[in-house]
């Protein structure tokens, strides 16, 4: 099946104008400029990859506004006072309404950190993608039997996973801390936690000792010093930013391009509507490029976009024939001049023309301005070398593009019949 759009939007790739994309069952086959054959056509809008909202509570749907206006201390208490005493039912019936404002709004995969795990449920029939922590309170008895019982129990599908969240460091000890993430671990489920989210924390990251590391997704970290970044990247610990939350509540706004300047892996998230109104990624986008400059002062602060190539100096011609010595075939190169293909497809000739008018070098200057200790460690042969390995693996991967490959045969036609002529 083939839909088109005025746009596409792959995000590995430039946007497409007048765009189009081949499923085939439950894949993507192909992504590229829309021909005439489309099953459906989209006016007006934009097809892209299904938004991951990184940190959610789906089942405080219905909860938009409660508290507002209070200072993080009471309004969490109170918030843990009103999800105790809201039943199973109520839980799930409010994370439906969760899962159904997410689709709406783009979000097709969620990492949510549930009370009830009624989430899990909402999730797995919506058809959502979904990572469904199972909370943990230090007041909780018998929390690490509680705990084990609640993920037995808990739906698991192809797309549901179920985890563990110790909540936070003001309602879960350090010990307990340390039973629940050693039990995700023997498990093998996924670990996230609130953590630096507001004033009212003293203890850093350094604390933890070894509880924290790439498995236990560290929630706002609005608080994190120098320090906590600098331990976050060496141990290579995930965070998630949730900006419209922490201003609403008055935490504060996390130190996010700190984070990603020392190439801490940061998510996004909108948290729950109970903080932060409701599940729009692209209001929270917007806040995190706002909230950044604000608090930088700098227009210039997120939103920088890099190219990154390997370390060398390579022709067109060399990048080809290494590509072809990857497959195992010496190719035969014709160069056909730009023009000549934006005037058989114009929809590919903008951006045909206006990069290749001029010789060019690309190098990785500008992301080693940003990150000076910036290595490339893969040559382009061997990353070839690897790209072909990758679609070897599998006969599902060597798709062939009946249509890519009667475009250039009609542009070498044109080209051979331009020489002769
Ligand atoms: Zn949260």
């Amino acid at each position: 099946m083939i839909i088109a759009a005025d746009w596409v939007v792959p995000v590995d790739g430039p946007p497409i104008r007048n765009g189009a994309v081949r499923v085939e069952g439950r894949a993507i086959a192909e992504v590229g400029p829309a021909g005439e054959a489309a099953d459906e056509r989209f006016d007006g809008a934009v097809i892209l990859p299904g938004l991951v909202n990184a940190h959610t509570h789906l089942e405080y749907a219905a909860m938009g506004g409660f508290g507002d206006g209070m200072a993080f201390g009471p309004w969490i208490e109170d918030h843990i006072r009103r999800k105790a005493a809201t039943g199973a039912g109520d839980s799930l019936e409010q994370a439906r309404a969760g899962a159904a404002a997410c689709l709406r709004a783009g979000v097709t995969t969620i990492a949510d950190c549930s009370y009830s795990g009624a989430v899990a449920d909402a999730a797995a029939e919506a058809g959502l993608r979904a990572i469904v922590y199972l909370e943990g309170f230090s007041d909780w008895p018998d929390l690490r039997a509680r705990t084990e019982a609640r993920l037995d129990a808990a739906t698991a599908t192809e797309l549901v996973q179920p985890g563990v969240s110790p909540h936070a460091p003001f309602t879960v000890t350090l010990d307990d801390y340390r039973i629940l993430v050693g039990l995700a671990r023997e498990r093998g489920v996924p670990i996230a936690t609130h953590l630096l989210e507001s004033a009212r924390e003293t203890m850093h990251l350094e604390e933890f000792g070894d509880i924290l590391g790439p498995d236990t997704v560290a929630i706002h970290v609005v608080y994190a010093d120098p320090a906590d970044i600098e331990l976050m990247a060496g141990r290579d610990i995930p965070g998630v930013h949730c900006p419209r939350s922490n201003a609403l509540l008055g935490c504060g706004i996390a130190p996010l391009p700190e984070l990603l300047e020392a190439g801490v892996r940061m998510g996004l998230g909108t948290d729950s509507p109970s903080s932060a109104i409701d599940f729009d990624m692209w209001a929270e986008m917007r806040a995190a490029i706002m909230h950044a400059r604000a608090r930088l002062g700098r227009a210039d602060a997120l939103g920088e976009a890099f190219h990154i190539t390997s370390d060398e100096v390579l022709t067109w011609d060399g990048v080809y024939r290494a590509i072809g010595r990857a497959a195992g075939r010496e190719p035969q190169l014709i160069h056909v001049p730009s023009d000549l293909i934006a005037a058989l497809y114009p929809e590919r000739g903008g951006s045909l023309l206006g990069d290749k008018a001029w010789s060019v070098v690309f190098d990785n200057g500008k992301i080693k301005r940003f990150v000076p200790e910036f290595q490339t460690r893969v040559r382009f042969a061997e990353g070839m070398a690897r790209s072909v390995a990758w679609f070897d693996a599998d006969p599902a991967r060597r798709a062939v593009s009946a249509t890519a490959n009667a475009m250039i045969e009609r542009v070498i036609a044109a080209q051979r019949r331009a020489l002769e002529g």
